[in-house]
């Protein structure tokens, strides 16, 4: 475990992830999976419910190279990144070779038609039991109740934070079994809405630029990065 402002992320690879979830799908043991990058972090440390929901998941991983360069800074250094979205489409290749039952909830209407048809298409073994765009009341008890009933291995919850790891906390009780993940934009991608930066931005950890390119709007909510990186260097020189 490395903490970093607060939040205690995982020290894993990607590889290894992957081994010990699909143990945990065996053996039906319910898991919270939180892919926190910086945004995610300083929001935590604004909101103390919100902090202790994503430290009691499962697994934090360190999506975004600014946690990996905040584990540098603070002498603690995780492995690598985990984009969400790698993670996301690991877990969907492994399940077309395993059969596993699949959910997805969030993005609007449109796109998540898409992405479910774009996935389906790319893993046609994938045993997908439903799905469910995010602008409906998703908290309403008959939804989570109708969705525990399918009993899907995995459920990707792509409504943005923290809606989805509010949702994802307080519908876990309702299920026998899953691996729940929190997937922010990604069903934009998989539709085809939105692109994923290209490897060599990924390479230049410049996929947040690629992003803010795409959308502009975004600008306000990536202020916050600066000021992660300065809250870490305090952190780092305190100690
Ligand atoms: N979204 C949703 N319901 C809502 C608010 C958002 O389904 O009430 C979806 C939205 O359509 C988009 C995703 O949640 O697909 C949020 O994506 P974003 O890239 O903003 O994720 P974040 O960076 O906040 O994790």
């Amino acid at each position: 475990m490395v903490s970093v402002l607060n939040v205690d992320f995982v020290s894993i690879s990607l590889d290894k992830l992957v081994i010990e979830l699909s143990k945990r799908i065996k053996l039906s043991q319910k898991t919270f999976i939180v892919t926190a990058n910086p945004e995610i972090v300083m929001y935590g440390n604004k909101d103390s419910d919100y902090l202790k929901m994503i430290n009691s998941a499962d697994y934090v991983i360190a999506d975004g190279y600014g946690i990996i360069l905040a584990s540098k800074i603070l002498g603690n250094e995780l492995p690598e990144r985990i984009a969400g979205f790698d993670l996301m489409n690991t877990l969907l290749a492994k399940g077309n070779e395993e059969k596993w039952s699949v959910y997805f909830l969030g993005a609007k209407e449109e796109v998540i038609d898409k992405a479910v048809k774009n996935i389906q298409d790319q893993y046609p073994d994938l045993n997908i039991v439903g799905w469910q765009n995010g602008y409906v009341d998703v908290h309403s008890e008959e939804l989570k109740k109708n969705i525990a009933s399918k009993n899907p291995d995995l459920i990707f919850v792509g409504l943005g934070f923290p809606k989805q790891e509010k949702w994802i906390a307080e519908s876990i009780p309702l299920f026998n079994k899953g691996i729940f993940m929190g997937v922010g934009g990604s069903f934009d991608v998989w539709a085809g809405a939105v692109k994923r930066a290209p490897e060599s931005w990924q390479k230049l950890h410049l996929e947040w630029l690629y992003r803010l390119l795409q959308e502009p709007k975004r600008w306000r909510r990536m202020t916050v990065l600066p000021i992660f990186v300065l809250k870490v260097v305090k952190e780092r020189f305190k100690n």
